[in-house]
């Protein structure tokens, strides 16, 4: 007899642990513990409590310390990472512990992230004595007085900040009976009251499509999946701010989650819901990303988890926070691979984001210009409620003109294009830098030139530990892999036939900005993508920059081409689109016909007309013609149909097991080894498993990566069978890693 508890610690292992009980307050499910691992003492979650234990009492290891100041998390919040657990095919603490921040994970920070912070308040007698006792040269001890003097009870963080040795002071003046230590209290959360929705900017008035959005978002009982398909610049966020305000109003204790694809775009969405909910203080609005630093992330999850904070705005690891009075779940560009976590628990924010609606019957908005095919098939067959956004929000504004400029007619015209660079469009950015107006140039490659190679020997600069050529990089004079981070200096010579015309083909963002400034000269052009941003904060100074208006013809990869609202831009160019057209994946289409949506609509939001010009040699690709009108519908419609009949996704269900090997042999070894020891499930529907196959860049930093892919008309089958395949994945050896990913985006 005795009290036990099963764990959940952060091991690649699908298994609860046994420990035993002995703390003096009962054990709570949901509470943050710390056990005895092997050899190390780890943070668990307690998912159940027992009266016995089937682990032999000598095994047993005792739970060593418990996180009181942290509340227990829910017991829907345990549900939905088992969900995911189960789902993505991992161990429940291979979801929940990675879930929380850093510094909940480590219990010897437990005591300073809860402890309560010293005050300090001014007795009568410092009050009389201490103006007197302070040399009057000593400013800071000075300021120290003054705000004593001034605040109730003085935090000693606030007193470091005026002067560092506040502590050693405060513990003379204590000595001395000038201040004393004020009784500890901590802030009582969630006081933020009902007082909703006051902005200081009067709301903008909204068109009637918006209302009609906000009406059946606002009017949904419980569960409610709603696709808010509008067009770019339709004013998506205006929908999500009003459905929020009404509900965040009717209910002074409701929480609101509002996913964003990407971190860049998380400022722009933050100073909208801090204007527009003024009446809510600083911690009732909190980010959750990546970039934030530990602390802020520890203290942000918690104002989560405690309800205090009323938005949590954040990216695809958000929508594993804890918020125990979470009332709706807006994904913004639902769209966007990014949602797909491609590491670690390979999971979709955006799937989890209908699961947990789902789980507790609140209403979520997934909102795009262009849904995925999985989500508009959804709202095709009824599941989700369409609400769409025919135009845009601002009134003069209307979505520009999308134009293909055909690469092949300008040469046999004989009409120059500079350095990739076609007549027409460098004619359009003049005109634009002429009138004082913003363009946008987009390509989703950087770097200065993708290879680089000889012509009298035909070599080409290769990353010696990647099977890929290594990209020219001119700034920062480096030959780089964009696989492996490999880095060398660009070689001045062939290194094997001596020949020193070694010559850069195509090109990539570093390039255009190159040529930009010569082909346009006077523009201020700037370069917007993952070099140019690489340090903290650096691509908001830069994004601001164009908001400023202090660029003329902004160059960039996909970071230029999402949700920002760019007021000044009215021309977009495109180039080098092709080469996704005839990519070996099926989702290839899919994804640069969003982009180029997404691109487009950078152009006309604000009420000049706006131009798209597109450089092409297949000016009359399907593709580009639905672009050229703007029908995504079209688009959508035709491409489901050919994954109707291709037996693709949406229609079936996928899997893909891959595997990293020392060499090719070893993972496709491991991979025929495992597609021979897949059983299907007597009674279940079938569930097809395909030849190994190496990835199409096979080798990566020295390992070589295959992938075997499964599929299944049957969800359920194919999550069956996964499971049950588990075992014999986990006794074959003879690679160096493996992972199952389900409902892969990369096939
Ligand atoms: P989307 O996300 O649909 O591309 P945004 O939400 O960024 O569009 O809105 C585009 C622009 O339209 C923004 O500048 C926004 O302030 C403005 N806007 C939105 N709704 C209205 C409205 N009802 N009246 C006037 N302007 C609006
Ligand atoms: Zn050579
Ligand atoms: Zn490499």
């Amino acid at each position: 007899m005795g009290l036990f508890v099963r764990v959940a610690v952060d091991q690649p292992m699908p298994v609860l642990f046994d420990y035993r009980y002995a703390l003096p307050d009962a054990p709570v499910v949901g509470m943050l513990v710390q056990v005895p691992f092997g050899r190390r003492e780890v943070v668990g979650l307690i998912c159940e409590i027992a009266d016995s234990s089937d682990v032999p009492e000598g095994k047993l290891r005792a739970v060593t310390a418990r996180c009181d100041g942290c509340a227990p998390l829910s017991e829907a919040w345990i549900a939905l990472a088992s969900f995911a657990a189960d789902y993505y095919q991992r161990g429940l603490g291979e979801v929940a512990l990675p879930a929380l921040p850093q510094a909940l994970r480590d219990a010897s920070r437990w005591n300073r992230l809860f402890a309560v912070e010293p005050r300090f308040r001014l007795l009568p007698q410092g009050r009389a004595q201490l103006p007197d006792a302070l040399p009057a040269r000593a400013i800071a001890l000075r300021r120290l007085a003054d705000a004593l003097a001034n605040e109730p009870a003085l935090a000693l963080s606030d007193a470091r900040a005026l002067h560092p040795k506040a502590s050693v002071t405060f513990d003379d003046w204590l000595a001395r009976g000038w201040i004393e230590t004020v009784a500890a209290r901590v802030e009582a959360p969630g006081a933020n009251g009902p007082a909703l929705p006051t902005g200081a900017a009067p709301l903008p008035v909204l068109t009637d499509e918006q209302r009609d959005a906000v009406a059946a978002i606002s009017g949904a009982q419980g569960f409610a999946p709603f696709l808010l398909h509008g067009v770019t610049g339709s004013g998506k966020t205006e929908v999500y701010l009003h459905a929020l305000a009404a509900l965040l109003t009717a209910r002074p204790d409701a929480q609101a989650l509002v996913l964003v694809p990407e971190i860049n775009l998380t400022p722009q969405f933050e100073a909208a819901f801090r204007a527009r909910f003024a009446a809510l203080t600083d911690s009732s609005i909190v980010t959750m990303h990546s970039g934030l630093a530990e602390g802020e992330r520890a203290r942000n999850w918690l104002a989560a988890h405690t309800g205090s904070a009323r938005i949590v705005l954040g990216t695809r690891l958000a929508i594993l926070a804890s918020m125990p009075k979470l009332a709706i779940i807006v994904v913004d560009e639902e769209h966007d691979p990014a949602y797909k976590q491609q590491e670690g628990l390979r999971y979709s924010a955006r799937d989890l984001a209908i699961y947990r609606a789902k789980q507790l019957d609140i209403p979520v908005v997934l909102g795009s210009a262009t849904p995925s095919l999985e989500t508009w098939w959804q709202a095709e067959q009824g599941r989700y409620t369409r609400l769409t956004l025919t135009r845009r929000a601002v009134a003069e504004a209307a979505l520009p003109a999308v134009k293909l400029i055909d690469l092949e007619e300008e040469r046999q015209r004989g009409r120059a294009s500079v350095d990739g660079l076609a007549g027409p469009l460098i004619a359009a950015l003049k005109t634009r830098v002429e009138r004082g107006e913003q363009s946008l140039v987009f390509l989703n490659r950087r770097g200065y030139a993708p290879i680089l190679s000889c012509d009298a020997c035909g070599w080409v600069a290769g990353c010696p530990r990647c099977s890929a050529y290594a990209v020219l990089h001119k700034p920062e004079r480096a030959l780089r892999c964009h696989h492996c981070g490999w880095e060398s200096r660009i070689p001045k010579s062939c290194p094997d036939c001596g020949n020193i015309d070694i010559a850069p083909m195509g090109r990539g963002t570093q390039r255009v900005e190159e040529t930009l400034a010569s082909v346009v000269p006077g523009a201020r052009v700037l370069r917007i993508d993952a070099d140019s941003t690489r340090r903290k904060g650096s691509a908001q100074a830069l994004f601001s920059d164009v908001h400023a208006g202090e660029v003329d013809i902004l160059v960039g990869t996909q970071m230029i081409a999402k949700g920002h609202d760019f007021r000044r831009v009215t021309l977009v160019g495109v180039l080098n689109a092709d080469t996704a057209l005839f990519s070996h994946d099926f989702r290839a289409s899919e994804r640069l016909f969003a982009q180029l949506i997404q691109v487009s609509g950078r152009a006309g939001r604000a009420g000049l007309p706006g131009e798209v010009l597109i450089q092409t040699r297949y000016p009359r690709h399907a593709l580009y013609l639905a672009l050229s009108r703007q029908d995504y519908v079209g688009f959508a419609n035709s491409t489901l149909a050919e994954r109707r009949d291709a037996r693709l996704p949406p229609f079936v269900y996928q899997a893909m097991l891959r595997a990293e090997g020392r060499t090719l042999e070893a993972a496709l070894g491991f991979l025929e080894q495992a597609a021979a020891a897949f059983a299907p499930l007597p009674g279940a529907d079938r569930v097809t498993v395909y030849d190994a196959v190496p990835l199409t860049i096979v080798k990566v930093f020295n390992v070589h990566r295959a992938q075997l892919l499964l599929e299944s008309a049957s969800r359920a089958a194919l999550q069956a069978s996964l499971r049950a395949w588990q075992p014999a994945l986990r006794s074959l050896k003879g690679v160096l890693r493996w992972n199952v990913e389900v409902d892969p985006l990369d096939v």
